[in-house]
C-alpha cells in the first residue's frame, strides 16, 4: 500500500520534471504537448467536414451537409472527426491501437481537445470492445480517449453497452458484409441517456457507429452524435 503510493507518488514527479518529446520527430515539445510546433502545424486537420457524417466537404463548399447525407441522412444527429485519418496521426492510431503506445493516445485526446464540437454537451460513450478483444490488447482504445475529454470538459462517461458479438475486423469486409458481421454487435444493458456523444478512435465507413447509434435507439437515446479522432476520407 505504502509502495504503491510511493512509487505512484515517483511516476507523477517523473512526469512532472520530463522534458516533453515530439512522439514523431523527438524534438522537444512544445504548448504542453508531447509534439513539437512543425510536426503541429503538419496535422491534418478536418475542419471543413459535413456535419452529419464527418466526411470532409469539397473545397471551398459551404453547403450544410454532404450529397450523401442529403440524399439518405445517417441514423445520428451529427458527426465530428478531429483529422483525417492520414499521415502523421495514422500512424500515431495505429500505435496506439496496436502496439500499447498509450502515450500516442494521451497525445491524441489532448488534440481532440483543441476541436472540440460544439455538440458536446453530454455524456461520452466510448465505443465498447468485446471483452474477449480488451483481455487481447489489455486497454480499450475508446475508453482511453474518452477519459481525458471527459475529464478537462467534465462531462460523465456514461458505459451502459456491451459488444455482445466478437465481429470479424472489418477491414477484410466489404460494405455489405460489414453490415451483416455487425448486426445486433451491441446491446445496451441500462436505459440510454436522450442525448449523448459516441467516441471512437476511428471511423471508416461508419458501419460500426451505426450499430452501435442503432442499439442506442433501441435503449431510448433519441439525440447521438458521433466525435472520433480520425475519419477515413
Ligand atoms: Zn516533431
Ligand atoms: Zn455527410
Amino acid at each position: 500500500m505504502m509502495f504503491n503510493k510511493v512509487y505512484g507518488a515517483w511516476t507523477w514527479l517523473g512526469q512532472q520534471l520530463l522534458p516533453l518529446r515530439c512522439l514523431l520527430c523527438g524534438a522537444p515539445g512544445a504548448d504542453g504537448l508531447d509534439l513539437c510546433a512543425a510536426c503541429h502545424a503538419g496535422l491534418p486537420w478536418n475542419d471543413a467536414a459535413c456535419p452529419l457524417c464527418a466526411l470532409p466537404l469539397p473545397d471551398g463548399e459551404c453547403t450544410a451537409r454532404c450529397g450523401a447525407c442529403l440524399r439518405a441522412p445517417p441514423r445520428q444527429h451529427g458527426a465530428a472527426a478531429t483529422f483525417l485519418y492520414a499521415a502523421p496521426v495514422d500512424g500515431l492510431l495505429r500505435r496506439f491501437k496496436f502496439h500499447h503506445d498509450l502515450a500516442a493516445g494521451r497525445l491524441l485526446s489532448t488534440l481532440m481537445l483543441q476541436r472540440v464540437p460544439a455538440f458536446v454537451d453530454g455524456p461520452l460513450l466510448p465505443v465498447p470492445l468485446h471483452r474477449q478483444r480488451l483481455r487481447a490488447r489489455g486497454y480499450d482504445q475508446a475508453l482511453e480517449l474518452a477519459r481525458p475529454l471527459a475529464r478537462t470538459l467534465d462531462l460523465p462517461v456514461w458505459q451502459g453497452m456491451q459488444r455482445t458479438r466478437l465481429t470479424a475486423p472489418q477491414s477484410d469486409l466489404d460494405a455489405e458484409a460489414r453490415r451483416r458481421n455487425l448486426r445486433d454487435a451491441f446491446a445496451v444493458t441500462r436505459p440510454a441517456p436522450a442525448r449523448s456523444i459516441l467516441v471512437d478512435d476511428v471511423m471508416t465507413t461508419g458501419a460500426t457507429l451505426d450499430a452501435a447509434v442503432r442499439a442506442l435507439h433501441r435503449g431510448g437515446s433519441t439525440h447521438v452524435r458521433l466525435w472520433v479522432c480520425a475519419r477515413v476520407p
